[in-house]
């Protein structure tokens, strides 16, 4: 029973230098957030030593009756928080969360439409070297070169031409919010199925300030470690009549035990989801990426070739092009690590740098706004990327603003 800075120093310290690391810095990859030390709590337990492949009462193993109760927790509150009528608590991931509904529904060779990567879409949207790209026939609609909105005019083209079995809405890197009517109204003309993967949204859908997809489509997916700020893993809602096949594709299609201290972490996530103080953070999440875009969009950022991908965000993420910039997107990201805030550089719709350099930056505000960072804190900490972004820049004094920041907002104090 001894501690683990006493069986293994060399992991302990890693995990000690990233929790500073994590104190210390701005969090700013829009796919990140803080859990609540509760959820830390509820997945480090022993939970992880049961096996329980099967779902909740029909189980293959014995002894599941606890694990049932917190599995059968996760789904209920899943289910409430979402308005939907069937989940599945168990894929380890969002990408198995999506390959697991492609196998329930489709067969190898069948044709989908999703996002094309470079446009914003998620490797299990269809990308070539993806699973979902090597086994079925994709076809990538895009986002309007004029307005970066994504070109519904085009995906109703291509579904007509295409005549998909599945059209797969979502995405990683999109400012705006989708239109799922017009999804829906596509997938009835051409009889296929809507799935929407809404892993980066999923915190705004439970707020109420992003638009259900639940309405709308067969199937969603999401993970609940993005703006939902649960533990690391995947989600699954549908229509009821989807839900046997889903089960069967999780288990024992693709998955085998599944992670019970990682579901209970995700009923403790869901449980949150449903707070005031959850909306609260979540309504903050959204004004910080407001905040950043009109920054990012005054005249001293305008004029060093900075400009924002579809003039501005509805969403919790702000998307720049540097396309116009002496800076590249790896130059940028580099820049703001320097001066301890953490972002990801992303390639821009046609990017004309190659895919390791980019001519973009994704930059998030989930994770602060867990923090407890306000408004005025976030125009604090977007005037200092913008200025940061400027040819000439004054690094310590940068490094300093940011590090007022994070001393201003503690993380885990009592870690
Ligand atoms: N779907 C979308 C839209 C995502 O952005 C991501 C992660 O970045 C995933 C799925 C995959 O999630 P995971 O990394 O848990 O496999």
């Amino acid at each position: 029973d001894a501690p683990l800075a006493e069986v293994d120093p060399e992991v302990a310290a890693a995990v000690a230098d990233e929790l500073h690391r994590q104190q210390s810095t701005l969090e700013m990859i829009a796919s990140e957030n803080f859990t609540p030390v509760a959820v830390l709590e509820a997945q480090g337990t022993v939970l992880t030593n049961k096996y329980a492949e099967g779902y909740p009462g029909r189980r293959y193993y014995g002894g599941c009756e606890y694990v049932d109760v917190t599995e059968q927790l996760a789904i209920d509150r899943a289910k409430a928080l979402f308005g939907a009528e069937f989940a599945n608590v168990q894929p380890h991931s969002g990408a198995q969360a999506n390959t697991a509904v492609y196998f329930a529904l489709l067969n190898h060779g069948d044709t989908i439409l999703g996002l094309d990567l470079a446009h914003g879409g998620h490797l299990t949207h269809g990308m070539r070297l993806n699973y979902s790209g090597k086994v079925l026939n994709v076809v990538p609609y895009h986002v309007r070169e004029d307005d970066g909105r994504v070109d519904m005019d085009e995906v109703a083209r291509l579904a007509e031409e295409h005549r998909p079995k599945m059209i797969v809405a979502g995405w990683s890197a999109y400012p705006r919010q989708l239109d799922f009517a017009r999804f829906r109204e596509i997938a009835d003309a051409v009889g296929a199925l809507l799935m929407v993967d809404m892993a980066h949204f999923a915190g705004l859908v439970a707020a109420g300030l992003h638009p259900s997809p639940v309405p709308y489509a067969d199937i969603v997916t999401t993970t609940t470690h993005k703006t939902l700020g649960g533990p690391r893993g995947g989600l699954i809602l549908a229509r009821e009549e989807f839900g046997k096949k889903i089960n069967s594709a999780v288990f024992p299609g693709m998955q085998g035990g599944p992670l019970e201290h990682v579901i209970a972490a995700k009923a403790v996530a869901l449980k949150v989801a449903a707070s005031e103080e959850f909306g609260d953070r979540q309504r903050r999440t959204l004004e910080g990426s407001r905040i950043l875009a009109e920054r990012l969009l005054a005249e001293d950022a305008a004029k060093a070739g900075v400009k924002v991908l579809t003039g501005g965000t509805d969403v919790h993420l702000v998307l720049v092009d540097l396309v116009d910039s002496e800076l590249t997107g790896r130059d940028a990201e580099d820049r703001l690590h320097d001066i301890g805030i953490t972002v990801n550089r992303n390639a821009v719709p046609n990017d004309p740098r190659p895919p390791m350099v980019t001519s973009g930056l994704r930059i998030g505000t989930p994770a602060l706004a867990t923090r407890g960072f306000d408004a005025e804190d976030f125009r604090e900490v977007a005037d200092v990327i913008a200025l940061a972004l400027q040819p000439e820049f004054d690094q310590a004094a940068l490094a300093a603003r940011v590090k007022a920041l994070a001393d201003k907002h503690p993380l885990y104090p009592n870690l």
